[in-house]
């Protein structure tokens, strides 16, 4: 039986999903419905780990590595406090423009033959009447879950740190992190190059900095202006981009329920992944690359399809949900940490999700780790 999966939000989820079936369902009817233009998206480029990549290319080794030639690529990260570069070797990381990245996809649903719309919001509840299966794409403020909140079990919380994606005319060796503290506030940059000329770079402050640096009252091109001023020899004396950067706080989203009825959550819809462990592009495409595999597995029985992808995908999710929680922990405290040495803030926070031992740091990074134990005398190896 012909199968017709109505996919609303053209991201990443929403591509990758449309992509994925109709290549193994040349038959099915796979139509996404997207609000935006095709070359229209918010933000700059993205940051994928190698391991990452990997995952990735378990959907479609030879889109990836379509994918993985408009790549900027380094194997360090840097991590600067009191003006310390602190060099971390040991990781390989990928980055890409976000709109790149989204063309490729758009490209491989074209040829596969997906039906793509541009231009049309979708938001009534009645939205999965004129498809076997709705599968919600739609990010991190989704309409089509938002309909159902009670059925899907959704909760949202809202993040004490305030932060703004912006881009930058200047291409960083690194993924770079620099925290610079001023007047008992800390301010954080996490900036690394997506092309060969540009950058991206979030800007982030916790809760005390936001209220006693003055820019809870400010305008946000006083807060850009305020970036720019304290980050003026980070930025190499360059101004901040804008693209819709907005300052605003994380939404944190969780749902008790995957799915309801004939509608699935998948990607930034089904939980949102906080930038600073990084990897919310890649776990909304793995999140499209388990829900093809449910229903390679299933067929046409929807309700094992979807039983099956939250079985086999929640656990996945679970771990890197505590590993994000310590995270936004440690960037919601950073103040108590601006006491430590260079290298010691560098070591606390490689430790902050509880996903990086030392024995890894150990194994992984050694370079560093010499460092480290010269830099800190107090640290005693085990
Ligand atoms: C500041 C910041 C930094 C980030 N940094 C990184 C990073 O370095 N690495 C990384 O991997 N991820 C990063 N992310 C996260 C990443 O952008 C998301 O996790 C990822 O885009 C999720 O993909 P998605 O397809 O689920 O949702 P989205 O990319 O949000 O796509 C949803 C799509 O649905 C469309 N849509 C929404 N509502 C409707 C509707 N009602 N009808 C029709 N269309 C609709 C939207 O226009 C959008 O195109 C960052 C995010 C932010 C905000």
């Amino acid at each position: 039986m012909a199968m017709h999966f109505k996919i609303v939000g053209g991201g990443p989820a929403g591509l990758y999903f449309a992509y994925l079936m109709k290549r193994s369902h040349p038959d099915y009817v796979i139509r996404v419905v997207e609000q935006n233009a095709a070359n229209a998206t918010y933000g700059f480029g993205v940051v994928l780990s190698e391991r990452a990549l990997t995952f990735l290319a378990e959907g479609d080794p030879a889109a990836i590595a379509r994918l993985s030639r408009r790549m900027e690529t380094w194997n360090v990260q840097h991590i600067v406090h009191r003006g310390v570069r602190v060099v971390v070797d040991g990781s390989s990381y990928f980055a890409i423009e976000r709109l790149a990245l989204l063309e490729e996809l758009q490209t491989r649903c074209r040829e596969a033959g997906v039906e793509v719309e541009f231009g049309r919001r979708i938001e009534s509840r009645a939205s999965g009447q004129d498809c076997d299966v709705l599968v919600a794409a739609d990010g991190a403020n989704s309409a089509i879950r938002d309909c159902h909140p009670a059925a899907f079990d959704t909760r949202i919380v809202e993040l004490e740190n305030h932060f703004a994606w912006y881009g930058v005319d200047k291409p960083y060796d690194a993924h770079t992190l620099t925290f610079v503290q001023r007047n008992r506030c800390t301010f954080c940059a996490h900036h690394y190059r997506y092309t060969p000329l540009m950058s991206t770079f979030v800007a982030e402050v916790d809760a005390p900095t936001w209220q006693g640096s003055g820019m809870s009252s400010m305008t946000d091109d006083g807060r850009k202006q305020l970036f720019e001023d304290i980050y003026r020899d980070t930025l190499g004396g360059n101004k901040l981009i804008s693209n819709r950067s907005i300052w605003c706080r994380w939404r944190l989203v969780t749902n008790g329920k995957w799915h309801y009825r004939n509608r699935v959550l998948i990607g930034d819809a089904q939980r949102s992944a906080h930038p600073s462990i990084g990897s919310g592009t890649r776990l909304a495409m793995e999140d499209s690359i388990a829900l093809w595999r449910a229903f390679e597995a299933e067929g046409t029985d929807i309700g094992a399809a979807f039983e099956r992808y939250e079985r086999e995908r929640r656990p996945i999710r679970d771990k890197l949900s505590t590993a994000a929680e310590r995270s936004i922990a440690w960037y919601e405290n950073v103040g108590s940490k601006v006491a430590l040495s260079p290298y010691e803030f560098a070591y606390d926070y490689l430790l902050r999700t509880g996903l990086m031992t030392r024995e890894r740091l150990e194994r992984d990074s050694p370079r560093f780790m010499e460092r480290y134990r010269e830099n800190v005398n107090s640290v005693k190896t085990p």
